[in-house]
């Protein structure tokens, strides 16, 4: 009987412990998972959760743009540590270049550099006639860096074209996830794409007209047929503040009533804003980088959602 007893007292402890081990186990393999995947900026951490593949806060921060942004230690931990890293490439995102030099190729996913020509095809309303006649001021000065734009993540067509470039990634790297990531994104897209489509008809039928603090706009206006619509810019795309000469064309711009609004972009420099700008004209806040944006279910919708109502506001 005794000895009954203690081994059934073994069996339950040791039931036990398997079942506290069996938790542990679960647990950490969920916590991994959360830590498996890494995006370098907000926008693709969004497009990340999207998919069902968990959200994990972006390399860079909110409160830090591309622009000024460097890597410290903690951030090189983590992507050692991610055994996935979704990214825009070092042409776009210079200061990751090396770390992921040395991760390897099946360990990212390199979205494509953007070109204007491609998002313009898929383009449904064509521009006003009236585009050659029309001027960008401050635009000529673009410093495209070696051609591809610095902010792809703004155009709904390159962010649909990025989440089925990640969806067949994970099908090759983490077949584990393909089914969840396969059913998320058909959903995401369609809803992506109909938002798309309203925006557009929307654009198409209310004339809007604005500067924009920094030239980063352009992947938003070519999906949005909206390249009548930007009057100019304070700073190239790169967030260098234009000269006087291309600054003084805003203020005519300005005074001749071209301008409804001052989109004040994540960059802007808000004292040249008041100084070119005045305090007559309308500003309203532009969030790029969705530091705004609280991490939740459809991410890119809201975030799309938010750019087209900052932009509506300059009629
Ligand atoms: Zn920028």
């Amino acid at each position: 009987m005794q000895g009954g007893f203690i081994i059934n007292f073994c069996r339950l402890k040791s039931n036990f412990f398997m079942l506290v081990w069996a938790s542990l186990l679960a647990f950490s393999v969920q916590a991994e998972n959360k830590s498996l995947i890494v995006a370098s900026i907000k926008p693709l951490a969004m497009l990340q959760a999207d998919l069902g593949l968990g959200w994990q806060e972006p390399i860079v921060p909110d409160g830090i743009t591309p622009h000024d942004f460097s890597l410290r230690a903690s951030h090189i931990k983590r992507i050692n540590a991610a055994q996935l890293v979704i990214w825009l490439g070092p042409e776009i995102e210079p200061y990751l270049a090396k770390i992921m030099a040395r991760k390897a190729a099946y360990q990212q996913i390199i979205l494509p550099p953007y070109t204007h020509a491609e998002d313009a095809q898929n383009q449904h309303h064509k521009e006003s006639k009236g585009d050659d006649e029309h001027q960008h001021y401050g635009k000529h000065q673009h410093k495209h860096h070696h051609g591809a734009d610095l902010h792809p993540w703004t155009s709904p067509v390159y962010m649909q074209r990025a989440m089925a470039q990640v969806a067949e990634a994970i099908n090759t790297l983490l077949p584990q996830y393909a089914h969840t990531v396969k059913a998320n994104e058909q959903r995401q897209q369609q809803q992506l794409a109909a938002q798309m489509q309203q925006w557009q008809d929307y654009f198409a039928s209310h004339k809007v007209s604005y500067l924009v603090y920094h030239d980063a706009l352009q992947p938003y206006e070519t999906a949005m047929g909206l390249g009548t619509s930007n009057m100019g810019s304070f700073a190239d795309a790169a967030g260098s503040q234009f000269g006087l000469k291309n600054l003084r064309q805003l203020q005519l711009a300005i005074v001749q009533q071209k301008v409804a609004c001052v989109l004040v972009d994540n960059e802007a420099n808000l004292a040249l804003i008041k100084k070119i700008a005045g305090q007559q004209l309308p500003q309203v806040t532009l969030d790029l980088l969705a530091w705004q944006l609280r991490p939740g279910t459809n991410n890119l919708h809201r975030y799309f959602a938010q750019l087209g109502q900052a932009v509506q506001q300059c009629q």
